[in-house]
């Protein structure tokens, strides 16, 4: 078993009854419309965006999101630091949204594979030509590698759907895609960090650009965590995330790859993984006012 979206969605009601002051909405559906549950909290001025799971076996990074809000709301409500840093002030100050899995279908596919009666089954086995999709899948379910789907240099990486690395059909083209990219220019974000496993890196360039302040913040990042900041090559250097998200506001935007080892990186690892990561929002946090 794996952390499905079942699993999340659960976790999000029970987040939401137990600290009514966090809320919980959908910012779009996915290709098999399930819905991208947006969770917010605090109640400032600024705003930070973070997301996880744009690739299906990346979905520890869901249950991160998950945790760190739980966290921070606990310290909240007990009027308690968390990790050394002065939350109560933080909620006062800045409003934080997450969108915990991006790609549902996708993890749902790497999690629990794909019914034989599930109507995709036969459309993805004469797309991708595989008949085995869990442990391999990152995309979602049509075959197009969001995190390649983002208008940013968008180009032609592989000519069909695949498990991972297919940017689509053209920029935008997935539902996914545009439900952040939509979500994202209405609510003006100050910063974006998008979470990936694994390498315990941090990416913050596009193409040579970097957004406000970018420098000084992922050195804070990578001094509390431990990562490595890091400049993307190949085709991880755009077409994501936060590649558009600098392109098109010339802020600062992070790509996170949390843990070291092979995806699906196992659940047990989350609290191993939790301190280094929950500095890096609170990083951000810290920097943005
Ligand atoms: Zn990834």
């Amino acid at each position: 078993m794996g952390y499905d979206y079942n699993k999340m969605l659960t976790q999000c009601n029970e987040l939401v009854k137990k600290y009514r002051f966090c809320e919980m909405f959908s910012i779009g559906e996915s290709v098999m419309e399930r819905k991208l549950i947006c969770l917010k909290t605090g109640r400032g001025k600024k705003k930070l965006f973070v997301n996880g799971a744009h690739h299906g076996l990346e979905y520890l990074t869901s249950a991160f999101i998950l945790k760190f809000f739980k966290e921070y709301s606990k310290a909240y409500r007990n009027n308690e630091t968390l990790l050394g840093y002065d939350v109560c002030k933080f909620h006062d100050e800045i409003t934080l949204y997450a969108v915990p899995m991006v790609n549902p279908d996708g993890v749902d596919i790497a999690v629990n594979g794909i019914d034989i009666t599930n109507p995709y089954h036969r459309k993805l086995i004469s797309k991708v030509g595989i008949h085995s999709f869990n442990k391999v899948w990152q995309a979602n379910v049509n075959g197009v590698d969001i995190n390649h789907n983002y208008d940013a240099h968008w180009q032609v990486v592989k000519e069909y759907p695949s498990p991972g690395g297919y940017a689509g059909p053209y920029s935008e083209s997935e539902p996914e895609t545009k439900a952040i990219v939509d979500f994202v220019r209405e609510e003006d974000f100050d910063i974006l960090i998008a979470f990936h496993s694994q390498g315990g890196e941090i990416y913050y360039d596009f193409d040579g650009s970097m957004g406000k302040e970018s420098e000084r913040i992922v050195r804070e990042m990578a001094q509390h965590s431990g990562y490595r900041a890091a400049i993307a090559e190949g085709t991880a250097a755009f077409g994501g995330c936060k590649d558009w998200f600098i392109k098109e506001f010339g802020k600062a935007g992070f790509t996170v790859e949390i843990g070291h080892g092979k995806n699906p990186l196992p659940e047990e690892m989350l609290n191993s993984i939790y301190e280094e990561n929950a500095k890096i929002i609170l990083c951000a946090m810290s920097e943005i006012i």
